[in-house]
């Protein structure tokens, strides 16, 4: 049997129907230019060894995975954490930014460029770029660049040059296109480095593959921990990356549930509360690769929320929309009080303080082992929550 890796994607970069490469034909040129020095250099085997070095001395990988005993106790069933929290920079999106970075270099790329939103991947884009010495051009609307100052301070103390946005609303979806822009000016000495499992071929296979130390990790840790494999596996999703990470380490075995998080926002009633995307979303092209997008009623991409800013996104990477149509994940969702619940009780009762994204996974990942006190849960802590705390703690205020 071929494996799942060697089906999906097929060659023109499809998974069943989904992904694919919807873009100006000059991008187009370029994207495939990424592809065939992909499948030759990432095979190789100085590429892979030195990926290897420095998963280990500069990110500090493997990552942990450990047994949540209050938490446990609290709801029954076994839970566990796959500690990407304590990867270096504090989040999985290093994960992809350095195997992105590496890439660039091998091409002989000298610019890294990118857009952010929240600021998260334009870190992680930086600190890879500070590594490897290579210039980091991040485009950020000016609306976010208010928000996020700490994530603005950080790129500019690694060196990144961010670069507002000013028009239209300037928030994420302007950043994309500045971004683009100036990647076409110049993309002998560029590489353009998007930040989830998002995007047009070869991206949502190359940020997955990137990511797929998550679960090969987390597999072989369980097991020498439990001496079996785990019964669920929960992680939330945004674009998708943390969660094809974990996922792809267990996808063929078919009686391990894998269970993807969606952001429910303040109600999932009301179009622009939430971005629940496969939850409530139809199939539709965004950003040049097809998938769900949540949609209005003109079949325009609609608004979307969520308490965490690494989760608003109103499309998902095509992997996932594939695996929600064969019935291979369940996606459910939790709502931003439901997270808010979850990041205190996993600060107090365990002493991690998780990011507002991976806080949605631990709230269905405690609800599954409520509901099936028999059966283990591991839960992929995509990143931890320092970011989030002035902001939780200023809206939702300290509990008792
Ligand atoms: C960006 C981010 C996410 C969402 O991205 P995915 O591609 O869906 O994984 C989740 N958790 C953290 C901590 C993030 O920074």
């Amino acid at each position: 049997m071929q494996s799942y890796f060697k089906k999906h994607p097929d060659a023109q970069g499809f998974f069943n129907g989904f992904g694919g490469s919807f873009i100006p034909p000059q991008l187009q040129t370029e994207m495939e230019k990424i592809t065939d020095a992909y499948f030759s250099i990432s095979k190789s085997h100085e590429f892979i060894s030195e990926l290897r070095s420095i998963r280990k001395h500069f990110q500090g990988r493997p990552t942990p995975v450990y047994f949540c005993r209050s938490l446990s106790a609290k709801y029954g069933g076994r839970i566990y954490l796959k500690r990407e929290d304590l990867n270096h920079s504090g989040a999985h999106k290093l994960n992809h930014c350095m195997g992105e970075a590496l890439l660039a270099k091998h091409l002989g790329k000298k610019r890294l460029i990118a857009e952010t939103g929240a600021g998260q991947h334009g870190v992680a884009l930086a600190t890879a770029a500070a590594y490897f010495g290579l210039e980091c051009e991040i485009h950020m609307g000016e609306v976010d660049i208010a928000k996020e100052h700490p994530n603005v301070v950080r790129m500019k103390i690694l060196g990144a040059e961010v670069v507002p946005v000013s028009h239209g609303l300037k928030t994420l979806k302007e950043a994309v296109d500045s971004a683009f822009e100036s990647y076409l000016k110049d993309p002998e000495n560029t590489i353009y480095c998007i930040g989830s499992v998002v995007g047009p071929h070869p991206f949502p296979m190359m940020v997955r593959d990137f990511q797929r130390v998550v679960g090969i990790e987390a597999r072989e840790q369980f097991m020498e921990m439990t001496g079996e494999l785990p019964d669920n596996v929960v992680a939330c999703v945004g674009g998708g990356s943390n969660a094809m990470g974990i996922f792809s380490a267990f996808i063929d075995d078919e009686d391990i549930a894998l269970h993807g998080v969606e952001p429910a926002g303040r109600s999932l009633e009301q179009v622009g509360e939430h971005a629940a995307t496969i939850t409530l979303g139809k199939p539709g092209v965004i950003h040049g690769f097809k998938c769900y997008v949540l949609q209005d009623d003109k079949g325009e991409p609609a608004p979307v929320y969520s308490v965490a800013s690494g989760l608003d996104y109103p499309g998902v990477g095509p992997e996932h929309s594939m695996l929600h149509e064969l019935g291979r994940v369940n996606y459910a969702s939790a709502t931003d009080d439901e997270t808010i619940a979850s990041f205190y009780e996993l600060s107090r009762l365990e002493g991690i303080i998780p990011a507002l994204e991976s806080a949605h996974a631990v709230a269905h990942g405690c609800k599954l082992a409520q509901a099936n006190p028999r059966q283990s849960v591991l839960i992929n802590l995509s990143g931890r929550g320092d970011k989030d705390i002035d902001f939780v703690v200023e809206k939702y205020g300290l509990p008792d």
